[in-house]
């Protein structure tokens, strides 16, 4: 019974309530003999999606495995427990704090991504490691796991697989993660998000071909959060699941008011591609709304391509089979590797605004410009230049033969019901004069 109430059944390691005893005569050792030790907390890396995608037996197997890995690397004088659901921490005693659980951090992460047994996508464990020192983080186990887990959830944010130690800035930004998580909670109860719309142009005309649906939100506390801040921990969260939903449908209605010619862009998060049920999303929205698959374009960026590539394979050519088409967003930021555009047929290449910026006057950004729009052109995909400011830069992309454009020479995104009109005025002669 005595082993029962102390273990984990799973993994058969000790419990959050052995560690904590463990630790009190540990911390008594190292107060006495003034020495360091360091706390790690570790959190497998998509684990919901594990147990969501293949089952919870799956992930039995897997928290179990990695138990017996990660107890296999360390020392007698360690100790490892289980805290709860894919959850482990590490008390490393060692006289060479902190430098040698950098080490050790870095030796579980490997070892765990080479050992795992791969899933049935072939891919394999990853984990965040968060680290805390005795004494500097903290003189008790309450105080050392809180902080490790701090910056394990830091970690996280970093783009996981990977380990961080404990440093003070990190709990206020925390604090406000936290506090725009709850928000995030109830604009989605509450319809709290709006969609502005931002034209994509016809480069020699200027007629508009398309909008872009870009998410708004004004909070009640927190005000105006712009995407780049409140997108990524609805990422982490799992919220954009909701977000990406509202955010569909809200176009969706707009763009059924528009002129059956011209399009609409959303933009898709690789976490929803994580999710089963993304199609079923697009094709229910499609329905209710009566848009056409044939009007919506999905954009999405490099790294879901290169994220567990064979399913995602699969959830883009079934998207593009319903009609819709795929937009690569963002393109040159990411890993730069060209061979995912062999593997899928996209429809159209948005070159990422960092390299129209400087077009003008940086050779290096043209001549990379130029080259995408030449592989566009022979792998037929339709290629659109992000973030056009200045007339300068609008004539130099229509000389190098990009054909669609869109910016702030242009339009700024727009309220819904301002798309209307500027389709109206865009039907007069171009108001730009190219340079
Ligand atoms: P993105 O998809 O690349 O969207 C284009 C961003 O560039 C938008 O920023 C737009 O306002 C901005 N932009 C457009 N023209 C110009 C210009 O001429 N100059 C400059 N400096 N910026 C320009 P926004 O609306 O802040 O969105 C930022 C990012 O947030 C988006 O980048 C997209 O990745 C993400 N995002 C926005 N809405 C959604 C959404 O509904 N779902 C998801 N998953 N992500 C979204
Ligand atoms: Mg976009
Ligand atoms: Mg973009």
């Amino acid at each position: 019974a005595q082993f029962v109430a102390l273990h984990d059944s799973l993994t058969q390691l000790p419990n959050r309530k052995m560690f904590a005893a463990f630790a009190g005569k540990v911390i008594d050792e190292a107060k006495h003999n003034n020495t360091q030790f360091a706390v790690m907390v570790i959190d497998l890396d998509n684990f919901k999606t594990i147990n969501d995608l293949y089952g919870h037996e799956v992930g039995d197997q897997q928290l179990a495995r990695v138990g017996e890995i990660l107890s296999g690397q360390l020392r007698e004088t360690d100790i490892i427990a289980r805290l709860g659901s894919d959850e482990f921490a590490i008390l490393e005693t060692s006289i060479h704090q902190p430098s040698n659980a950098q080490e050790v951090a870095q030796r579980l992460i490997s070892t765990v991504n080479n050992r795992t047994n791969a899933l049935p996508d072939g891919s394999t464990i990853s984990m965040s490691i968060g680290v805390s020192v005795f004494p500097d983080d903290g003189d008790k186990i309450d105080a050392l796991l809180q902080h490790a887990e701090t910056a394990m959830s830091k970690a996280k944010q970093g783009g996981k697989n990977n380990h961080l130690f404990f440093e003070q800035g990190m709990e206020a930004s925390m604090r406000e993660r936290r506090s725009i998580e709850a928000r995030l909670r109830v604009a989605i109860e509450n319809d709290g998000f709006t969609v502005n719309f931002q034209p994509i142009v016809d480069s020699a005309t200027q007629s508009p071909q398309s909008f872009e649906a870009l998410v708004r939100w004004e909070d009640d506390e927190l005000g105006f959060v712009p995407p780049d801040k409140f997108i990524p921990i609805a990422e982490e969260t799992g919220i954009i699941i909701d977000i990406g939903k509202q955010v569909l449908h809200k176009a969706c209605s707009e763009a059924v008011k528009w002129p059956q010619h011209i399009r609409v862009a959303v933009n898709l998060s690789v976490v929803q591609f994580e999710q089963p049920g993304l199609l079923d999303t697009v094709k229910t929205v499609l329905k209710q709304t009566g848009l056409p698959a044939s009007r919506l374009d999905l954009e999405i960026t490099e790294s879901i391509v290169l994220s567990n590539s064979e399913r995602t394979l699969e959830i883009l050519e079934k998207l593009k089979a319903s009609g819709a088409r795929i937009s690569m967003d963002d393109f040159g930021t990411g890993y730069s590797s060209l061979s995912y555009l062999q593997s899928f047929p996209f429809d159209k290449l948005k070159i990422d605004r960092v390299f129209v910026s400087d077009l003008e006057t940086d050779d290096n950004n043209a001549a990379i410009v130029k080259a995408v729009v030449a592989m566009g052109k022979s792998l037929e995909m339709c290629v659109v230049a992000e973030g056009v400011e200045r007339n300068s830069q609008l004539a130099r992309l229509r000389s190098i033969g990009c054909s669609e454009v869109q910016g702030y020479l242009i339009a700024k995104p727009m309220p819904g019901d301002m798309v209307e009109q500027f389709i109206k005025e865009s039907r007069k002669p171009p108001h730009i004069v190219s340079a």
